[in-house]
């Protein structure tokens, strides 16, 4: 079968010859027909951190001959059904998810909750791709605890932040302000389309001032301050080497209103970062991490999709067949891109 080997450092290709995977135990063979590329796919492509390979390294199969086979967010029919499986059929549509290797036209997928899911017949298959990170996206937004009337800024709207807005939009109607921060121009425009209220670049404007006009300010006695009235920050961004200006970590700290703002970290940090962080006396906040979704985001992503309060086609920018795997690559890095789409079985998706 053919599958896109990870070979070093900006070096991903599409090889011919890949021994199709047999089921184990347990697992199923899902015959896939999109595969999205995903942050840490990107991390793994550059190798951008020492660590990189380990961190994200679930994205990877190794294969029986040693080839390491990237992808590990897509969607497809179950071609064959291992040992002790019965809540799967051959022909079932599924999403797959943290099982790497899912840029290959055949891929093994644990039968468990939490890396493989039923499709709902109105979710296509390049949809249904985009699953883990509205999962991700989804959790997000719970560890948030967002209340009515509060206002809540996304760090980095690229498809998990676009989803973080999405997944506010579809599920807090009353939320305040929702304020998307980029640098990507065709981005933060994607923002504004699926329901941010104001959108800021960062590379050409004050992040905190362009929050305060959006949000309005709190005025604070004790000490005097005047930040603007942001309750949480959702940060998709992380730290990226050589990223221009201070790590948004510290701009979120800068950002949130006094007693009871929520930080919640997403985004990978690149490199250890050098923080100011009297704010963090000053105003109380919880900073919190994730490692990202639960089994029951990955339904509930799938069901917002389902309904149609999410639209998650919108967000696939460019699509490419398994043999150009290498320029899916670079064009998901360009900055540009959302989401970008491999077609393992191209046919699957008509
Ligand atoms: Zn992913």
């Amino acid at each position: 079968m053919q599958a896109a080997i990870f070979h070093g450092v900006g070096d991903i290709r599409a090889t011919a010859d890949i021994a199709k995977p047999e089921p184990g135990p347990g697992e199923v063979i899902v015959q896939v027909a999109s595969c999205g590329i995903c942050g840490s796919d990107l991390h793994i492509y550059r190798l951008d951190s020492p660590s990189a390979l380990e961190m994200h390294s679930g994205t990877l199969r190794t294969d029986v001959d040693g080839n390491r086979i990237i992808g590990h967010e897509y969607a497809g029919v179950i071609a064959a059904v291992g040992e002790g499986v019965d809540s799967y059929a051959v022909g079932d549509r599924v999403v797959g998810v943290t099982a790497g290797g899912g840029m290959a036209e055949y891929v093994p997928v644990p039968a468990n909750p939490f890396q493989l899911a039923k499709v709902p017949e109105s979710v296509s298959f390049e949809e249904a791709a985009t699953t883990e990170p509205l999962a991700d996206a989804l959790q997000l937004v719970r560890k948030a605890a967002l209340q009515p009337g509060e206002n809540v800024v996304v760090f980095g709207v690229g498809i998990i932040g676009l989803g973080v807005v999405q997944a506010i939009r579809a599920t807090l109607p009353e939320i305040g302000e929702i304020v998307a921060v980029d640098v990507s121009p065709s981005r933060l425009e994607m923002a504004r389309q699926v329901g941010a209220t104001a959108v800021v670049n960062a590379a050409e404007e004050d992040v905190v001032e362009a929050c305060g006009r959006a949000c309005g300010v709190v005025e604070w006695e004790y000490p005097v301050m005047r930040p603007p009235r942001v309750a949480a920050v959702i940060d998709c961004a992380g730290y990226i080497k050589h990223m221009q200006g201070p790590p948004p970590l510290q701009t979120a700290l800068h950002l949130l209103q006094p007693v009871g703002g929520r930080i919640i970290c997403f985004g990978a940090f690149e490199d250890a970062v050098t923080l100011e962080l009297m704010d963090l006396i000053h105003k109380q906040p919880v900073i919190e991490g994730s490692m990202g979704y639960r089994a029951e985001e990955l339904t509930q992503a799938l069901e917002l999709m389902a309904s149609g309060k999410v639209d998650r086609r919108r967000l696939i920018s460019d699509r490419f067949p398994l043999a150009e795997v290498s320029e899916a690559f670079q064009t998901q890095g360009n900055g540009r891109a959302i989401k970008v789409m491999v077609q393992p079985v191209p046919e699957l998706n008509e």
